[in-house]
């Protein structure tokens, strides 16, 4: 895409009729274009090159935490100075020979404990597969940290959790940024108590914030999110966080619309690439 982008700027450049012979429009895109490739280059390479070099990641320990779900635990340097909030994602590349060309993007499934920090990841192509298999020691590039599904984002005083299988990650990382007594409502779906991950740590998260936890367990067919009204009755004057899936994220989202809580207080994490 890189490469692309740069051959038809070079094109519109050398043969554009805009651009022959009109020196200052060459001027102005070609300053245009070069602040861009800055940007790029700062953003995506520099600071990403930077925040690997300083906090050199590696593999601590791989462990299931379920069917197809394991945590894995980094090991790093001065991660008290990494800036991230509970929620966030980065775009992992870990160093080994079949897998240091691609990057992909999981939530912390927990804030950082210095030097530890954590992700845990379902295996549903061929690279989450692969994770498991990742050997102590294995060095990891990260860019990020990037996202808005955070405890920042809140626009009212109460909030309403809602993680879809896997999306259990950004929830839980969520949950320990909200304040003491702050009555979270978590809600976990899953289609059976196996993939129901970290739920334990969920319940002691939200049992310190005197908060309550509801876990919708079964097929589609026999767990209707859209009754969560019932179980939450002051839902519409909560702030409302939905993780997880494309298909359940966008369902639950307009379905809460529907309720009459304003966009304003709805924030997801699609986890779809
Ligand atoms: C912001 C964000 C945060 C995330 N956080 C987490 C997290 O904390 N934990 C976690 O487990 N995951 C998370 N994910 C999802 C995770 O990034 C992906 O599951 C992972 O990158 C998939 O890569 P893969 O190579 O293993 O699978 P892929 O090969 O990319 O396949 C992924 C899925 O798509 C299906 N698929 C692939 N190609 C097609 C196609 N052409 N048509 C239809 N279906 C197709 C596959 O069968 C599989 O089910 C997150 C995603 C985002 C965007």
């Amino acid at each position: 895409m890189y490469l692309a982008l740069a051959l038809s700027f070079a094109h519109v450049i050398a043969l554009g009729p805009s651009f022959v012979n009109h020196p200052l429009t060459q001027l102005i895109w070609g300053a245009l274009w070069v602040t861009t490739a800055g940007l790029v280059l700062a953003y995506r390479v520099g600071l990403p090159l930077v925040r690997t070099l300083r906090h050199q990641l590696v593999v601590s320990e791989v462990h299931e935490e379920g069917p197809d779900v394991v945590s894995v635990i980094l090991r790093g340097r001065r991660l008290d100075r990494l800036a991230v909030s509970g929620g966030q994602f980065f775009e992992w590349r870990f160093l080994t020979p079949s897998m240091w060309w691609q990057a992909h993007p999981f939530s912390l499934s927990a804030r950082p404990r210095p030097p530890y920090l954590r992700l845990t990841v379902k295996g549903v192509g061929d690279f989450s597969s692969a994770l498991r298999h990742l050997r102590p020691g294995t060095r990891v590039a990260i860019e990020g940290p990037y996202g808005a599904f955070t405890a920042e984002a809140r626009a009212r005083a109460k909030a309403v959790l809602i993680a879809g299988g896997i999306g259990v990650t950004a929830v839980r990382a969520l949950l320990e940024d909200l304040p003491p007594k702050s009555d979270p409502v978590v809600v976990l779906r899953a289609s059976s108590e196996d993939d129901l991950v970290l739920a334990d740590e969920v319940a002691e998260l939200a049992r310190q914030r005197k908060g309550r936890v509801h876990e919708l367990v079964g097929s589609r067919s026999m767990v209707k999110i859209e009754r969560l009204d019932e179980l939450v009755p002051d839902l519409h004057q909560r702030d409302v966080f939905v993780a997880g899936p494309d298909a359940f994220v966008h369902r639950v989202v307009a379905w809460v619309r529907r309720l009459g809580v304003p966009d304003g207080a709805i924030h997801y994490e699609v986890y779809a690439l």
